[in-house]
């Protein structure tokens, strides 16, 4: 019990009766200090109360999950994504890296990446496989670039006639629009 860091699954023994108290989500069973969950172990050495912290279960991302990611990276045949939150799950807690090839950009044939979303936008996708690197799709009306910025100046883009413009520049660029875009310029 020295390393007060250890991890136990449901069911290990923490130690006996005679040695500790049982904390926080443990029980005793015929003079054994029981943990109920899987967590790190925590030792009160004062109290000898032996008790366990449940371990966050993070969420990960499943097969017709809708994600929120951010464009890391471009080529002509994919982008990199970091999904930084699953609809109707908690928060993650740790980086989940995706990938959007061409191929599931849009419902139509898109020629080049560049065409459908940008470095450092934010698109709303679907997952398409259940490992990592997780396999998106924005090919749903739904799915696509819900905020981005000017490429030339860095002004938020409004969704003008479903098309993302930037009214500094006064120009249109080209994306896989969401149909979620959150500015809009009508
Ligand atoms: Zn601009």
């Amino acid at each position: 019990m020295e390393n007060k860091s250890k991890i136990v699954s449901p069911g290990e023994k923490l130690g006996v009766i005679e040695e500790y108290m049982p904390g926080s989500n443990t029980y005793e069973d015929d003079g054994k200090v029981i943990s109920s969950v899987a967590g790190k172990v925590v030792l009160d050495a004062q109290s000898r109360k032996v008790g366990v912290s449940p371990a966050k279960v993070a969420p990960v991302p499943e097969v017709g999950d809708v994600v929120e990611g951010i464009v890391t990276s471009v080529r002509e045949e994919n982008a990199q994504v970091k999904i930084v939150g699953i609809r109707g799950k908690r928060l993650l807690s740790g980086d989940f890296s995706a990938q959007l090839h061409v191929s599931q950009a849009a419902k139509g044939y898109v020629k080049s990446m560049f065409d459908a979303v940008n470095l450092n936008d934010r698109i709303l996708a679907k997952v398409t496989t259940s490992w990592a690197p997780y396999q998106l799709s924005t090919a749903e009306e739904e799915m696509g670039v819900i905020f981005a910025t000017c490429t030339k100046c860095g002004e938020p883009l409004l969704l003008k006639g479903g098309r993302l413009y930037c009214k500094r520049d006064n120009i249109y660029e080209k994306k896989k629009v969401s149909r979620h875009y959150l500015l809009s310029g009508d």
